[in-house]
């Protein structure tokens, strides 16, 4: 016997990809909102902040999904099973990602085990935490004076080895963004020396952008490693290489300790 999966699917279900920003829950979209205020099941990952979590419907069912690194509470599989029942059953589901979730965040995998099961489904972009951040720590990715292009790369390395396209990072007069790039920072930051890049070239690491908890850390490509560790940094930290970094400087304007306090 065969199913057919789109009558499957037939309760009018539905899934929201909705990205939540990097923090700062100001920077949620309106139509974010509206669903977090309207929809039954929101089944979110522990990049979203607190304070996002507090624009749910008291009511609604709440479903953490884990996803930190090494330390997944559900399983990709399982998450993608939970979301095409949740959405069988006829609810309607938002599934809540950090930043935007087309950019490092899965989503896309999400939506092609939906679309396969004839979930209907829409998307929700968010702020992600290459604007998000850079924006709270005052580094412009781009400026006509010291770049004119910008590279969003993962730092997650598989085995302690980065298989990054190095000569790309290296680019002259261009930002490069790495997200999940802490683990793997000494090595970045030596492969980027051999292939090239001068060992001042300045660098940032942001920690927790956008929130109270935000900290900036300002070194050199052959400074960094140890500054990380000194600092004692943590994830979530982004990591935004190039002349731009230069710009904190004068353009730092985010306050950590009065965040949340809404003019
Ligand atoms: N989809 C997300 C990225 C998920 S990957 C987005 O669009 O932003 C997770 C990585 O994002 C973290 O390891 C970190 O590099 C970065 N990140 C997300 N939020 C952050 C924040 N508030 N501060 C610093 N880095 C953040």
């Amino acid at each position: 016997m065969t199913t057919n999966a789109t009558t499957a699917a037939s309760p009018a279900g539905r899934v929201y990809l909705v990205g939540a920003g990097p923090g700062d829950p100001e920077l949620l979209t309106l139509r974010a909102v509206h669903l977090l205020q309207q929809t039954d099941v929101i089944v979110y990952d522990h990049l979203v902040s607190a304070a996002v979590l507090d624009f749910v419907r008291p009511g609604a069912e709440r479903i953490y999904a884990g996803k930190r690194r090494n330390e997944h509470t559900l399983r990709q599989e399982q998450i993608n099973t939970l979301l095409v029942g949740l959405a069988r059953e006829g609810k309607h589901v938002v599934r809540l990602k950090g930043g935007d979730p087309f950019i490092f965040g899965r989503g896309g995998e999400e939506l092609q085990t939906l679309a396969a099961h004839g979930v209907a489904f829409e998307v929700v972009p968010g702020v992600t935490a290459a604007s998000g951040v850079s924006s709270y720590a005052g580094i412009p990715l781009t400026h006509r004076d010291y770049a004119q292009s910008c590279l969003f790369v993962t730092g997650h390395l598989k085995d302690g080895t980065a298989a990054l396209d190095w000569p790309a990072m290296v680019r002259l007069r261009q930002t490069v963004v790495i997200y999940m790039g802490l683990g793997g920072l000494s090595e970045i930051c030596r492969q980027m020396m051999a292939h090239g890049a001068t060992p001042d070239l300045p660098i940032a690491v942001v920690q927790n952008g956008s929130v109270a908890t935000q900290k900036v850390v300002i070194g050199t490509l052959a400074d960094m490693p140890q500054r990380v560790a000194d600092e004692g940094l943590v994830s979530p930290c982004l990591t935004i290489i190039g002349e731009v970094v230069k710009l904190h400087g004068s353009l730092a304007w985010f306050q950590p300790e009065t965040a949340g306090i809404t003019p």
